[in-house]
This record gives structure tokens, C-alpha cells and sequence, in this order.
């Protein structure tokens, strides 16, 4: 056995806007143990109701460019007809994952391409509305965004949606509790897998093989 030390896994979560992708990961966090949300950056408002730190880390542009200069993102992206920036910080994700926890990242599959092909590691999962008009009754519903602000999303979310293959996992949001059970089950065969799970049950190994190195 080569490695011992427990390293958190990565997971990536990206839908369209108005899938249910954040009230999908809100859930899991709270049914799952030793999971942690990363909390993004972003140029765009708080919405009524989100707080800095909270939601996201709200900051201006020269922030964030800033941030990017200094190497400061695990990738970056502009979303929505690049009117905004979203980023991952480098610092909070690695520092759980050193810690052994599991991170869980809710972004737009620019940023799910840019994690992949640096962590290749990292299990990406998609969540689909079940129909577009549904898409669009479930943004208007949140009521957080304009009449205007819903067009943009809808006319994004094509352009979104078309990068599904890139996925290791799909999820139809459709019974809000059957989409939650398919996230926690995928999270659970990660975290099975042996590299992941045997560094967590050492001392289980070695007294289960008592004559054995395991290295
Ligand atoms: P929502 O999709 O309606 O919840 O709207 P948000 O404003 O919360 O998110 C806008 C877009 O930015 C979504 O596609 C997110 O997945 C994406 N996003 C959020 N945080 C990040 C991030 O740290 N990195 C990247 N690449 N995308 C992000
Ligand atoms: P996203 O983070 O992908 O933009 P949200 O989690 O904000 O999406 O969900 C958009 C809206 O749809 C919210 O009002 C949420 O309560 C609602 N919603 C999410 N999942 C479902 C579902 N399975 N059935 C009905 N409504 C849903
Ligand atoms: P909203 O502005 O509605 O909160 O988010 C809109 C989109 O931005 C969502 O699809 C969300 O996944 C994406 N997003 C949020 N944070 C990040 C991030 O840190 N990186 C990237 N690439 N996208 C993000």
C-alpha cells in the first residue's frame, strides 16, 4: 500500500442557473458529514439576503484581478456573457483537502474544465432541469433576479447545458429527494473507493493484517 495519509476528495457540481444546484448542495452539506462548501469569489451584488462570506466573497474587479495575477484561484471564469467573474481560491480548498475533509465546489463548467485538467482526481457532476420550461418557472419562482436577468440565464443556459458529456455524473433535478439521494450516492462511492477509504480505516488494516507491512 503506497499512501496512507488521509487527502480530502474534490467534487464539482455545475448546472444552469435555476436547476436547483445550490438548494441541491445546501442539502447534501447537511445530510453528510465532513464535507465542506468552497465559498467563491465573485464581481457580481449580493442579492438580497446573501452575506460576504457567506454566499460568496463579494470583491470589485481590481481585487479579482489582483487575485489572478497573484495566482490566487484554482481557476477562474467570466459567466454570463462575461459580465461577471466567478473564482475558486486555491488557499481554502487546498487547506481542507490537506485536512482530509472533502470540498465540494458549485461552479460554471469553464471553471469544471480548468479543475479536471488540473485535479484530474476530482469527480464532476452535472445537474439538468427536467425541461426548459420548468427551467424557467423555477427562475422566475426564486424570485431573486429580473425579468431581464432570467432572459440572460435562459439564453446562457444552452450554451451550458451543451457541455454535459464532459461529466463523470449526470443528475436530473426533477423529485427534488430522488436528485439529493443520486448526489449523496455518488459522493459515497467516491469516498469508497480504496485509495480514498483506506487511508480512513488504517488502524482497521492493521490489526485486521498484524504481520503485514503496510508500508
Ligand atoms: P445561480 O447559478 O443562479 O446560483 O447563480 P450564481 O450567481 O450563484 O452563479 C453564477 C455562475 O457562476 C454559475 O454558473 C456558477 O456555477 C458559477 N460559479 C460560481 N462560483 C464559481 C467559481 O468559483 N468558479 C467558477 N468557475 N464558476 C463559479
Ligand atoms: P441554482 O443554484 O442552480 O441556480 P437554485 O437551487 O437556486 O438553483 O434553485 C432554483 C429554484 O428552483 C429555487 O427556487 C428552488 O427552490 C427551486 N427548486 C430546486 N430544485 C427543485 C425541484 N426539484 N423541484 C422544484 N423546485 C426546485
Ligand atoms: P449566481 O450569480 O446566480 O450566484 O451564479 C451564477 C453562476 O456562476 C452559477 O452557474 C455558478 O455555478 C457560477 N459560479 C459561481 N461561483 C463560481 C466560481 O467560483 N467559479 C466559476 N467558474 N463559476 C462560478
Amino acid at each position: 500500500m503506497k499512501s496512507l495519509t488521509p487527502q480530502g476528495a474534490l467534487f464539482v457540481v455545475a448546472a444552469p442557473s435555476g436547476a436547483g444546484k445550490s438548494s441541491l448542495t445546501r442539502a447534501l452539506l447537511e445530510r453528510m458529514d465532513n464535507l465542506y462548501l468552497s465559498v467563491s469569489h465573485t464581481t457580481r451584488n449580493p442579492r438580497p439576503g446573501e452575506i460576504d462570506g457567506r454566499e460568496y466573497h463579494f470583491v470589485d474587479d481590481a481585487t479579482f484581478v489582483d487575485m489572478v495575477y497573484h495566482e490566487a484561484f484554482l481557476e477562474h471564469a467570466q459567466v454570463f456573457g462575461f459580465k461577471y467573474r466567478y473564482g475558486t481560491s486555491r488557499a481554502a480548498v487546498e487547506l481542507h483537502l490537506n485536512k482530509g475533509h472533502d470540498v465540494l465546489l458549485e461552479i460554471d463548467w469553464q471553471g469544471a474544465q480548468q479543475i479536471k485538467s488540473r485535479m484530474p482526481s476530482a469527480q464532476s457532476i452535472f445537474i439538468l432541469p427536467p425541461s426548459r420550461e420548468e427551467l424557467e418557472r423555477r427562475l422566475t419562482g426564486r424570485g431573486t433576479d429580473s425579468a431581464e436577468v432570467i432572459a440572460a440565464r435562459m439564453d446562457t443556459s444552452e450554451n451550458e447545458i451543451k457541455h454535459w458529456h464532459e461529466f463523470d455524473y449526470l443528475v436530473v433535478n426533477d423529485d427534488f429527494d430522488t436528485a439529493l439521494d443520486q448526489l449523496a450516492t455518488i459522493v459515497t462511492a467516491r469516498r469508497s473507493r480504496t485509495t480514498h477509504y483506506a487511508p480512513k480505516i488504517a488502524p482497521l488494516l492493521a490489526k485486521l493484517l498484524p504481520t503485514t507491512d503496510l508500508g
